[in-house]
């Protein structure tokens, strides 16, 4: 089973991250998007094709919940609805609610 993320800001739920380099495209082409496992089957459907091993990656998405986590705290996140986004050391952490 998935480790438990934090419970903060309503990131609890997240099942979808994306790391990559600040301040360039977040398609996938500077960075990575990574599905938590439980989620592989609807991500799939969402985004139009079948995840690959490759796409789910539980332990970066605990990881990129924690730092936004962190960075809500001290204020260094922004909440922008749908997702949250934080940039820490020349890269981008965001986190998908939808
Ligand atoms: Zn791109």
């Amino acid at each position: 089973m998935n480790a438990p993320l934090v419970d903060f800001a309503g990131l609890a739920g997240i099942h979808h991250v994306y790391s990559g380099k600040a301040g360039k495209c977040t398609c996938g082409c500077a960075g990575t998007h990574r599905y938590s496992s439980a989620y592989r089957e609807e991500a799939g459907k969402a985004r139009g094709y079948a995840l690959d091993d490759g796409d789910c990656n539980d332990r970066q998405v605990s990881k990129v919940v924690r730092l936004l986590t962190a960075m809500l705290i001290n204020g260094n996140a922004h909440d922008e609805g749908g997702h949250v986004w934080g940039e820490a050391d020349g890269r981008l952490y965001i986190a998908y609610r939808d």
